[in-house]
Formats: C-alpha cells, sequence, structure tokens
C-alpha cells in the first residue's frame, strides 16, 4: 500500500512539474508557440504535451489563438496564455511598506497599491488590515476574477501554515500570519519569503528558465539566497535554507540585527551600504534617510568620478566576493543572479567589483564555469514571484485538474 501511495505521489508530481514546464515554454516564447515548438522547449514527448496542453485548454489558461499558415504539412495551432482566464495578486511586505501587483495571466502588472508602514505600527494586528485594506483596493471590482494571492513575508516563513517564524525587522516570532488574514480573505494565499519568491520568479520568467543550476542573490534591505539544484527550489528541513546573509564574512564584524556580529548581510544590504558609506565619510553629501535615495545617490557620485562613491562600491565588492565564492566552492552552480534593490541600482560597477574578488577566492574550475548577471525581471521580483506561487497553487489545484484528467479518461475510454 504505501508503494502504491509513493507511486501515485510520484506520477501526480510529474504531471504538474510537466504542466509547469509547458506553461513556461509559452510565457518564453512571449507571445504564441506550437505544440511542436514546447516539445522542442520541454524536451517531453509530443504526447505528453498534447496532454499538458488539453488540460491548460480545458481550464482555459491557454488559449488557441488560429493556425501558423506558413508551416508545411499539418497546419500547426498557436498558442497563448489567456490573459482574461484571471488574476493574480502578488504582494511585497517590505520593513517600511507593502507593495502590492495586480497581474493578469499573462504576468503583465495591471494595477500597483503601495501603503507605508509606520516604525510604529507593526506588530502583526497593524499589518494585518493594511494588508487586507491593499488588496481591497488593488483589486475592487476585479475582485471575483483573482484565481490566488501570494505573499512574500521577511524572515523565515513556514509555507504549509502559512506562518512567519521570525520576522527579524518586528521582531515577530510564529505569527499566523495566514489564518489571520484568512480571516478576512476569501482568495486562496501562499506565502513564502522573498528569497524564495524572488528565486521562483527566477524559474519561471528569468535566468532560471534556461538553467537547472542557479543561486539568485536577493540584495535589499535584508539579502540572502535561493538556491535552485536540478530544476527545483531547494527549501530545506524548515524551509530556511538560503539565509547567507547570516553567515560570517568578518570575525568579530559589524554588529548585525540579527544579534550576531560580521554577517554578510551588515556589509552588503542596503543599510550596510550606508554604514559603509558613513564610515568613509560620516558628513558625506550622498547620505539620505532614505537607504535606496542613498544608493541611488552614491551610483551616480561613482559614474562622475567620485572617489567616496567608487570606494564605496568597491568595499562593498570585496565582501560580496569573498561570500559569492563561498557559494561558488559550495555549490558549483551555472548562473548566479543578482537582484533586488542593491543590484538594481549600484549595477555593473557593483558586479564588476564582486566579478574581480570572487575570482580570487573561489577554486577555479567551478568559478570558470559559472556565471554572475544582473537579474532581467522587469519588476519587484518578490511580488512577481509571490503572484507565481499563486500561479503554481492553482496550476497545482488537485480538485481541477483532477476533474480534467478524469474526464478526458472517460472520454477516451467511452
Ligand atoms: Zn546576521
Amino acid at each position: 500500500m504505501k508503494g502504491s501511495a509513493v507511486y501515485q505521489l510520484t506520477a501526480r508530481d510529474i504531471r504538474r512539474r510537466n504542466r509547469f514546464a509547458v506553461l513556461q515554454a509559452v510565457y518564453a516564447a512571449a507571445g504564441h508557440i506550437s505544440r511542436q515548438e514546447i516539445a522542442e522547449a520541454t524536451g517531453l514527448s509530443f504526447a505528453t504535451v498534447g496532454n499538458m496542453i488539453a488540460e491548460l485548454l480545458d481550464v482555459g489558461v491557454l488559449a488557441e489563438l488560429g493556425y501558423d499558415a506558413a508551416s508545411v504539412g499539418r497546419p500547426r495551432a498557436r498558442l497563448a496564455v489567456n490573459p482574461a482566464r484571471g488574476m493574480l495578486v502578488g504582494i511585497d511586505l517590505a520593513e517600511t511598506a507593502i507593495h502590492f501587483d495586480l497581474f493578469d495571466l499573462t504576468m503583465s502588472v495591471l494595477r500597483s497599491v503601495e501603503i507605508p508602514v509606520a516604525p510604529n505600527a507593526c506588530r502583526p494586528q497593524d499589518v494585518v488590515p493594511l494588508i487586507v485594506r491593499g488588496i481591497h483596493e488593488l483589486t475592487g471590482d476585479d475582485a471575483a476574477e483573482v484565481l490566488g494571492v501570494g505573499l512574500s513575508v521577511p524572515g523565515p516563513v513556514e509555507p504549509e501554515g502559512g506562518v512567519s517564524v521570525f520576522s527579524p525587522y518586528w521582531d515577530w516570532h510564529d505569527i499566523p500570519l495566514k489564518s489571520l488574514l484568512q480571516q478576512h480573505l476569501t482568495h486562496p494565499l501562499y506565502l513564502d519569503n522573498p528569497l524564495k519568491t524572488s528565486t521562483v520568479a527566477e524559474l519561471w520568467f528569468g535566468a532560471g528558465r534556461d538553467v537547472d543550476d542557479l543561486i539568485v542573490l536577493t540584495l535589499r534591505a535584508g539579502v540572502g539566497i535561493g538556491v535552485v539544484v536540478d530544476g527545483v527550489l531547494y527549501r530545506g528541513v524548515t524551509n530556511s535554507a538560503g539565509e547567507w546573509g547570516h553567515t560570517t564574512v568578518v570575525l568579530d564584524g559589524r554588529e548585525c540585527r540579527c544579534g550576531r556580529k560580521g554577517c554578510v548581510e551588515a556589509y552588503v544590504s542596503t543599510p550596510g551600504i550606508v554604514a559603509t558609506l558613513r564610515e568613509r565619510d560620516p558628513h558625506s553629501a550622498l547620505l539620505d534617510p532614505d537607504d535606496a535615495t542613498t544608493l541611488t545617490a552614491i551610483a551616480e557620485a561613482a559614474t562622475r568620478g567620485d572617489v567616496v562613491a567608487r570606494t564605496v562600491i568597491e568595499t562593498t565588492g570585496r565582501y560580496l566576493g569573498v561570500a559569492v565564492a563561498n557559494l561558488v566552492n559550495l555549490f558549483n552552480p551555472r548562473t548566479m543572479v543578482f537582484g533586488d534593490l542593491v543590484a538594481n541600482l549600484l549595477g555593473d560597477p557593483l558586479l564588476t567589483a564582486t566579478r574581480r574578488v570572487a575570482a580570487e577566492h573561489a577554486m577555479a574550475a567551478p568559478f570558470d564555469a559559472v556565471t554572475l548577471q544582473l537579474s532581467t525581471l522587469p519588476h519587484n521580483p518578490a511580488s512577481l514571484g509571490a503572484a507565481t506561487l499563486a500561479l503554481e497553487g492553482f496550476l497545482a489545484d488537485r480538485e481541477r485538474f483532477g476533474s480534467v484528467a478524469a474526464r478526458r479518461a472517460s472520454r477516451t475510454t467511452t
């Protein structure tokens, strides 16, 4: 019995993974694609691709746009994601603001809302009503069209129960965020932290489409990684894999907000980089109360040749380069993607400094095999990835897809 149950689970997992792969190929085509091209892009058999597409057409996720008249032989149906099938909500709960995006099913942003979080009002009982209000403002009359809501929450998250295990900014411990929100919401709800959601976004829409062994670095007020092994996001035993930001890069170094000293995050996060600037020049004209504004000023000053700004980027690249070299040695990835606020603002100069230092500290063979690159995702990766979790939840809905499979089976046997 046990073996049979395991087999069934495995078959369902494979089916779901194939469904994801087919839809990812359609997204990658960024327009329309034929069954033949999907089979080529995914490496799946034509029969499997046909089955997956039939399911996705049946539930309305895909639509046939007509036939490709130019092809030789049988005309090829052109397939595309059906934007009108439904909407998805992606939410990035960050330390000073909550960002809400409403996506259609092509993952184009339809609308966005941002709600600030006051520093003195960040208890769960303060934040939950803000999230509920934001979702209502965002979805408005379209609420019935929403297939699911994804929420990115900083710190370790227990995704099944939706418990925020620990949020370092607000000193949250074991907050049952999902059940608190479900008292006010009817949509299916998916929670994870920005390290995981950003990596899911890269898997579906970014660098992860082309490689199976990937590390996604999320560099914002907090930093960490998502590790993709053989095409699958590695979560660890308690879903806390990727807390690289709290590995040590300097013994007895700067205090980190996790309570320890010398963590990677204390040097390469937005506040860490601002601290480096402040150490160099406590009265720098580049300093602003808003860390993102300070980083923008550093980037602009560096392009003008400002020595302090360039030193700050070089220093950040030293710490980041050592920490990246450790990852290269540990994981031997094909690609490492640098994403989020710090990567967006400091971009190529930081990547160049990081690459140079990583080359000095990493072992030669794995370093030669890895490509370090900036993320090309157009949106906030945390909110896009959160919405993608909701999409995955919709696509993994056993009742919905199970009934399609059952109907198809009964059609073919009668
Ligand atoms: Zn730390």
